[in-house]
């Protein structure tokens, strides 16, 4: 299911948002493409100006770049964490490792695009991420797995062998996702639909399978071989019950 079309919002309300890449011509290309599509936007080229630039403008969204000068973006997302910011990220990176991926949605990050890319493909990601799931039922309880392991939804928490890991609202989203429909097996798609709002799931991302693979470091008992969030090879991942 897609959402509608949001309707223009007056300027005073609009989505407020910080571009952080250092290249200007890019940096600037994306501003112009957001502002087209309603946003308000700030822009800076360094790593320390940005976390300034953070804590005073309290930005809803950041398009971040990895590769920065002063403080790279790994770094900030770390910090913004620590200070417990809630703002929505899309990450901008030329490498796309995957551990540098995982890393940055460990750190809360909610989405990436690889460069090059089209500013209308970012915008589109954006704007995703404005819109909200509908919130009608209530989350399911506290969840017993195998090995001793439960994680509450509510606060995002895994408990295992003693410890606490934080899940990502995202990763929350995934899981709560895939319970719901643990009696069909859930697509790509349906999660770049359904949890990341994209208005198509005609994007060349690997943004879903890389969350996967962070969520299930969490949740699983043997990570390397995940018995809960089932592969299904060539169609998507099904919960394990
Ligand atoms: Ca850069």
């Amino acid at each position: 299911m897609t959402n509608p079309a949001t309707p223009p919002r007056p300027v005073s309300q609009a989505h407020r948002v910080l571009v952080v890449e250092d290249e200007e011509a890019l940096a600037f290309g994306v501003k112009d493409a957001l502002e087209h599509a309603g946003f308000q936007v700030q822009v800076v080229h360094d790593g320390p100006t940005a976390l300034d630039q953070i804590r005073t403008d309290q930005p809803e969204l950041i398009v971040l770049d990895l590769m920065l000068p002063g403080m790279g973006g790994l770094e900030i997302l770390g910090t913004l964490r620590k200070e417990r910011r809630d703002v929505r990220v899309v990450i901008l990176t030329a490498l796309a490792s995957e551990s540098d991926l995982i890393q940055g949605f460990e750190l809360g990050a909610d989405d990436y695009m690889k460069k090059p890319f089209s500013p209308r493909e970012l915008v589109a990601r954006v704007e995703a991420q404005f819109r909200r799931r509908e919130m009608d039922t209530a989350p399911p309880p506290q969840l017993e797995l195998p090995d001793g392991i439960s994680v509450d939804l509510a606060r995002l928490e895994v408990h295992r062998d003693g410890n606490v890991i934080q899940l990502t609202p995202r990763e929350g989203d995934i899981l709560d996702y895939l319970i719901r429909n643990r009696h069909r097996v859930v697509t790509r798609d349906d999660l770049l639909l359904d949890v990341w709002h994209y208005k198509s799931a005609n994007v060349e991302t690997r943004t879903v399978d890389i969350h996967i693979v962070g969520l299930r470091r969490k949740v699983e008992p043997n990570p390397a071989e995940p018995t809960l969030i089932q592969t299904v090879r060539g169609k998507g991942y099904r919960w394990f019950s």
